[in-house]
């Protein structure tokens, strides 16, 4: 067989291609000795490498592949073969390797990756993620190794970056369980199945409503009203997040024309953005666009982008915000306080609200720590001329101590659940407020709003 005399290279890299590859895994496998010998198969993926290639061109690409690639020959130098099997993928076969080893190696290529390999001059890291089937008697069968690291590699890319995941039974049934909800979010997004319920924020000084936050749900006909914690992940990892989070914005946008037109009150709705809606160049178009068809100033929207998706994307949601700002479209920092290194976020984004985490608030005020944190994210954000809103408040003293505090707004279940379209309508239908003309004329804090005092 020429495959195995002479195996076919990768032009880049240099390493085995995917037909070497898959004839060195079929020679081993039709070797009965070597199925009673345990042994791993490795993929490994590059994270974000298409946003990599975008930004910084082929040749780039092509340095961080090579790159890659001469960190896994020195992490393991004697595998039976190790190719590019894919775009920016990579697998490793190894023999007589226990799972501890596996584990071990597997963490020596990761860490090896983030350290050594950069992008052009930058001081960019690039990571991978690893998926790793151990194979051999009473393991994965070799017929099914690739596909079973490559859900391993799955698993670890939804759990990821830089992260490293084995194969186990149990992820076969989850990824089975994973595949079936993908499909039904599919439908349930040409089924208009849908639907946003909206959070108040109150104004802890005067009680009024001075905005909302919409919170997306699903009414599956089988499943019943859906949280998006079950299905933002699966909509994040099977490409859907771009259209369902498109829908929010373009429905959170129809109410408020709606509105306006109506020549009712209405006040600046927050939509929660995951990180890869960012990554669509057309991302800010769309919403630029759907403000000047419906004439909405742009006042009334307002981002929210949690602390921990931005670490890796701060630059990306930066530029995007700044387009979006002459729209005069804002950004809020959600979840303050969860995530890492924090303080350099503030400084690199057009911020003009932190919202600060239920779980600083739900001890308060009993919790000395707790206090002392809210206090000083008060005083930051003070200091930064930002906005705070304290989220998940649910009970008075709790407001009473934020108040006390100098925190501007709250948001939480004190003032009962998240309302759903209509009756969030009703409840600010029932102002007095000024003229609808000071809704394109905003203020510093609360542009354009209506108020309607809520009892808390
Ligand atoms: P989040 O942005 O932190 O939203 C606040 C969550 O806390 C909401 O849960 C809300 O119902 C809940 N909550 C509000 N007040 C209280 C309280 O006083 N006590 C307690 N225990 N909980 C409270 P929900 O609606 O299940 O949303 C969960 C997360 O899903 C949101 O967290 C947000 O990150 C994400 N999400 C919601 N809608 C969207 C969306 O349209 N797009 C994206 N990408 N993510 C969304
Ligand atoms: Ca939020
Ligand atoms: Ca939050």
């Amino acid at each position: 067989m020429q495959t195995e005399l002479q195996p076919t290279l990768d032009r880049v890299t240099g390493l085995h291609d995917r037909t070497s590859f898959d004839a060195r895994l079929n020679r081993y496998a039709a070797e009965p000795a070597r199925q009673l010998q345990t042994a791993a198969l490795l993929r490994l993926d590059i994270d974000r490498f298409s946003h990599l290639n975008e930004s910084f061109g082929v040749q780039t690409g092509d340095e961080v592949l090579r790159s890659v690639a001469r960190c896994l020959r020195e992490c393991v130098p004697n595998a039976l073969s190790i190719a590019r099997i894919g775009d920016d993928e990579f697998a490793v076969l190894i023999e007589k390797v226990d799972a501890g080893t596996a584990r071990l190696i597997a963490d020596d290529a990761l860490r090896l990756i983030q350290r050594r390999v950069r992008v052009a001059d930058l001081p960019l890291s690039v990571t991978a993620s690893l998926g790793v089937c151990e194979l051999g008697p009473e393991r994965t069968p070799l017929v099914l190794a690739l596909h079973a690291a490559g859900l391993a590699l799955r698993e670890s890319k939804r759990r990821g970056p830089n992260a490293c995941h084995f194969f186990t039974s149990d992820l076969l049934q989850s990824c089975e369980a994973r595949t079936e909800l993908e499909a039904s979010l599919r439908r349930a997004l040409a089924a208009r199945e849908f639907r946003l319920h909206f959070q108040p924020q109150i104004n802890l000084g005067t009680g009024d409503v001075v905005g909302a936050e919409a919170l997306l749900r699903w009414a599956d006909p089988t499943r019943g009203m859906v949280p998006p914690g079950a299905f933002i992940s699966v909509a994040e990892s099977a490409g859907l997040i771009g259209p369902i989070g498109e829908w929010v914005i373009r429905e959170v946008c129809r109410r408020q024309a709606r509105r306006l037109a109506r020549g009712l009150a209405t006040v600046p709705i927050a939509v929660n953005v995951s990180a890869l809606q960012f990554h669509d160049p057309s991302f800010a178009e769309m919403i630029s666009a759907e403000l000047r068809i419906r004439d909405l100033p742009g006042q009334l929207l307002s981002l929210e982008i949690t602390e921990s998706v931005l670490m890796r994307d701060v630059e990306v949601v930066a530029s995007t915000m700044r387009a979006l700002a002459t729209h005069g479209v804002r950004l809020a920092l959600d979840d303050f306080g969860t995530g890492f290194s924090s303080l350099a976020y503030l400084k690199r984004l057009p911020l003009y609200r932190l919202k600060i985490d239920r779980c600083f608030v739900s001890e308060l005020p009993a919790s000395r720590h707790d206090a002392a944190i809210i206090q000083a994210v008060l005083s930051l954000a003070r200091h930064l001329e930002v906005e705070v809103v304290a989220e998940g408040v649910e009970t008075s003293a709790q407001a009473e101590f934020l108040r006390n505090h100098g925190c501007d707004i709250a948001q939480g279940f004190l003032w009962g659940q998240p309302l759903t379209g209509r009756d969030f309508q009703l409840l600010l239908n029932d102002v007095s407020a000024p003229s609808i003309t000071q809704v394109s004329a905003p203020d510093a804090v609360t542009p354009g709003v209506r108020r309607r005092r809520v009892a808390g």
